[in-house]
């Protein structure tokens, strides 16, 4: 029989946070621009600059420590990381090593198997380097200094994964913490959330763990969980093969799904940490502390508990309008112009999830205005349009923002509640077609769908469903016999 074994992981989470400025310059955050154009002495390490930490830094760092149950070090420090690299102006990297500003902390998580609880080891600010852009033309390599400087924490966690499912619902939690705190985006395509995996194997039931690899460069969850699988049948291969697993940094290529080595331990670089001279440490006394605490904004499990009470909504739909931000933010929103929360949720959790789904995006993309999805529910609420034509409206409003009034009006899709050219139409479809009136005269009641059908195309889905049938049924009983 063959051997069982378990993998081990522990995540290294980058996070880049929302401030409107850099960490140690008034530079614009805000991403694109053109290259070098958010620039300044400070963050493209020119000597004798100066570095000014970002209070709003500080203030996020703590609101997500906070929010991931940590001790938080009020005496906390910068420190230095030293090392060479293009993207890396100053040669050095401001971090914090000796005194990170929070520390042992815990988020719980949901798996198949229940609960479980995932140890934060430590979160430390640190600032972002600058990106590289290897152009093959030229044959030459550009580099853009604009994130260099952005504000970063990294989430350092304990190795208690056991399991891609693990990793991902814990990633998931994170990022709905950060994103509810508004603390960043966490935008995994985009970069402004990264992490990194550290993963190992042993067998089943032993007390040591085995020796881990760190993956880097996955940018997606798909990509992750396609990594860990990888990388899990890699270290088998090697142990069954009695060769051993070494400890190196590995690049994750999702197209090729596989990982290649891109350092090992041994040519490992020594920072030479030490704290930094040009700032001072960061004191936060008790009353900066509590004022955080008391403003932390509301959080996914207590929106979930108050969208059952305050909004009648079912756990099941509450859990799914507040699995992501924005979603909840829109709900919220719509909810407040139209005052009808029953219909909010269902446009959101079934239309905009399909949408969604069909054209792989996330909830955080979704661009249209509450106005607009509150017209839009007026609008079938009130009979102006049927719910089919809803659905293409929602359309839409969900890939153009739309205004719905306007574009009814325009495609002239509003109800036709004209009895009389109902009825005009009703009587030449049934004229056209005797074979279904005879199917229906002889029980068939498929032949009244098919009218029905019939009715509906040929008034281009503008008529209401109850009053085709009807007329439907007065006009094939009128003929009868
Ligand atoms: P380093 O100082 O080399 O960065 P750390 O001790 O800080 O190493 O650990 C980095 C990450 O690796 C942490 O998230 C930790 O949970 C994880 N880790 C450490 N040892 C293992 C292991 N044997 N298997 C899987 N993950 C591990
Ligand atoms: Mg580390
Ligand atoms: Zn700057």
């Amino acid at each position: 029989m063959s051997r069982q074994y378990e993998i081990v992981i522990g995540l290294e989470v980058h996070v880049e946070l929302a401030t409107k400025t850099k960490i140690f310059c008034a530079c614009t955050t805000e991403f694109g621009g053109a290259p070098n154009t958010h620039t300044c002495p400070v963050c493209t390490g020119m000597p004798g600059s100066l570095p000014v930490l970002n209070k709003q830094v500080v203030e996020y760092a703590l609101a997500v420590g906070l929010a991931a149950n940590c001790q938080i070090n009020q005496y906390c420090k910068f420190d230095r990381k030293n090392y060479f690299y293009p993207d890396n102006p100053q040669n050095y990297q401001i971090s914090q090593l000796y005194l990170p500003i929070c520390h042992d902390g815990y988020v719980e998580i949901n798996t198949t198997s229940g609960k479980k609880k995932v140890r934060i080891h430590e979160i430390h600010m640190e600032e972002d380097a600058g990106k590289l852009i290897h152009d093959e033309w030229e044959n030459c390599s550009l580099v853009d200094f604009n994130r260099s400087g952005v504000p970063l924490i990294e989430i350092v966690s304990e190795p208690d994964m056991r399991s891609g499912e693990e990793v991902i619902a814990y990633l998931e939690k994170l990022r709905l913490i950060i994103q509810y705190l508004g603390a960043s985006d966490c935008k995994l395509q985009e970069g402004s959330m990264r992490a990194d995996v550290n993963l190992s194997v042993r067998e089943a039931g032993a007390s040591e763990f085995g020796t881990r690899t760190e993956m880097k460069n996955l940018n997606s969850f798909k990509a992750i969980a396609r990594a860990i699988e990888g990388e899990r049948k890699r270290q088998i291969e090697l142990i069954e093969e009695g060769k051993s697993v070494v400890q190196e940094t590995r690049r994750w290529d999702d197209n090729k799904e596989s990982s290649y080595a891109m350092r090992s331990k041994e040519d490992a670089m020594d920072y030479r940490y030490f704290p930094d001279p040009d700032l001072p440490p960061v004191l936060i006394d008790q009353e900066w502390l509590d004022r955080i605490k008391a403003g932390q904004p509301e959080l996914r499990t207590e929106k979930m508990a108050r969208y059952q009470v305050e909004y009648s909504l079912s756990e099941y739909d509450a859990d799914i309008i507040t699995g992501s931000k924005h979603m909840a933010d829109l709900f919220e929103a719509v909810t407040a112009i139209c005052r009808k929360p029953k219909e909010a949720a269902n446009w959101l959790m079934v239309e905009a999830m399909r949408l969604l789904k069909e054209q792989e995006m996330e909830p955080e993309n979704m661009t249209f205005s509450p106005e607009n999805l509150a017209k839009l529910i007026e609008l079938v609420d009130n009979g102006t349009i049927n719910r089919t034509v809803g659905k293409e409206v929602f359309e839409q409003v969900f890939k153009e923002d739309v205004d719905p009034e306007r574009y009814v009006e325009e495609k002239g899709l509003k109800i036709v509640n004209d009895e009389g050219e109902l009825r005009t139409v009703i009587q030449e479809i049934v004229a056209a077609n005797p074979q279904s009136v005879e199917d229906y005269r002889n029980g068939k009641e498929k032949a009244m769908g098919f009218l029905m059908g019939k009715t509906m195309r040929a008034m281009s889905g503008k008529a209401d469903p109850g009053a085709v049938s009807g007329i439907l049924k007065e006009v094939l009983g009128s003929t009868r016999g």
